[in-house]
C-alpha cells in the first residue's frame, strides 16, 4: 500500500491551541488536510479569527471551541462539541517554578488538571468516538520533563511523567485497533510559555538574554538550538499518518539531544 502523509478527511482536536505549541500543530496539521478544532479556556474574537485565518489559508474546515482544560467536564464536553475526533492532540499547559515546600498549593492543582488530568477526560471521551470511525490517532504533548526531572518543577514534572505513562496504558488498551497513542517530548521551545520566563531569569541570575537563551534555558539542550513549532507540527502529521501505524505507546523526544545523556 502507498504510503500517504495526507490528514485530508480527518477532523483534529487541538487543546490549548491558541497559541505556541498547540497553533503550531494546528497548522501543519491543516496543511496536510486535516479539519482542525483550535480551543483555549478563552472565547475572544481573536481566538476565532484564528481559526478563520487557518480555513481561509489552508483550504480545511477549522473552528474555535472554549472549554477550560482544567475542568474535566468541559475537557469532555470540547469532544462532544467537535462532533467528530479523529486526531486529539493534548497540548494545554501551564508552568510554575518553586521550590516544593513553597509550592503554591492553588499551582500544583491546576498544573495537575491542565497539564495531566485533562488528557485522561479528552482520551476518555474521544476513544468511544474514534473506536466508531474505526481509526484514530492521540498525540499528547509531553516533554523531556517528561523522562528527565527538574529542581523546582515538581508539579509540572510529575503531570509530564504522568502524561507518558498514561500514554503507554492508552496505547496497550488499543493496541489491536487502529488507534495509536504516543507522546513528542520537546525539549525547549520558544513559545511565550517560555518567553515569559526570561525577564525574571535575567534579573534572577543578573545576565544578558543571550545568556539566559544559552547559558540558563539551552543548558541541557546539546544543540544549543530551540526546536521550532514547525517542527513539532511535522512530528505530528507523521505520527499521524499511515507511516506511523505501528509506532504506539513510545515516546519521540524532540529535545536536541537532551536526554541522550
Ligand atoms: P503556550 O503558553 O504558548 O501555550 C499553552 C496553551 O495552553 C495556550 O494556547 C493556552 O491558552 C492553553 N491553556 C492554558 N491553560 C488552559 C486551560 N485551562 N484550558 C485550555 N487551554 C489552556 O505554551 P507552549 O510552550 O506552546 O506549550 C504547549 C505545550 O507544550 C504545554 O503542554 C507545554 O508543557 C509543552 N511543552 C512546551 C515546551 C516549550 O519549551 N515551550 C517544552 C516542552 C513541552
Amino acid at each position: 500500500m502507498a504510503m500517504s502523509i495526507s490528514l485530508e478527511g480527518k477532523t483534529a482536536v487541538i487543546t490549548g491551541s491558541n497559541s505556541g505549541i498547540g497553533l503550531g500543530i494546528a497548522w501543519e496539521m491543516a496543511r496536510a488536510g486535516a479539519n482542525i478544532v483550535l480551543n483555549s479556556f478563552t472565547d475572544t474574537e481573536d481566538d476565532h479569527a484564528l481559526a478563520a485565518q487557518i480555513a481561509s489559508e489552508t483550504g480545511v474546515a477549522a473552528r474555535y471551541i472554549r472549554a477550560d482544560m482544567s475542568k474535566g467536564e468541559d475537557c469532555r464536553a470540547l469532544i462532544s462539541q467537535a462532533g467528530s475526533c479523529d486526531i486529539l492532540i493534548n497540548n494545554a499547559g501551564i508552568q510554575h517554578v518553586a521550590p516544593i515546600d513553597q509550592f503554591p498549593v492553588e499551582k500544583w492543582d491546576a498544573i495537575i488538571a491542565i497539564n495531566m488530568s485533562s488528557s485522561f477526560h479528552t482520551m476518555a471521551a474521544a476513544l468511544p468516538v474514534m473506536r466508531e470511525a474505526g481509526w484514530g490517532r492521540i498525540v499528547n504533548i509531553a516533554s523531556a520533563h517528561g523522562l528527565r526531572a527538574s529542581p523546582f518543577k515538581s508539579a509540572y514534572i510529575a503531570a509530564k511523567h504522568g502524561v507518558v505513562g498514561m500514554t503507554k496504558s492508552v496505547a496497550l488498551e488499543t493496541a489491536q485497533e487502529q488507534i495509536t497513542a504516543n507522546a513528542i517530548c520537546p525539549g525547549y521551545v520558544l513559545t511565550p510559555l517560555v518567553e515569559a520566563q526570561i525577564p525574571n531569569t535575567m534579573k534572577e541570575y543578573n545576565m544578558s538574554r543571550e545568556d539566559v537563551v544559552k547559558n540558563v534555558l539551552l543548558t541541557r539542550q546539546p544543540s544549543k538550538e530551540f526546536a521550532t513549532v514547525e517542527q513539532l507540527g511535522a512530528t505530528t502529521v507523521f505520527l499521524c499518518s499511515d507511516m506511523a501505524a505501528q509506532i504506539t505507546g513510545t515516546t519521540i523526544s524532540a529535545d536536541g539531544g537532551w536526554t541522550a545523556m
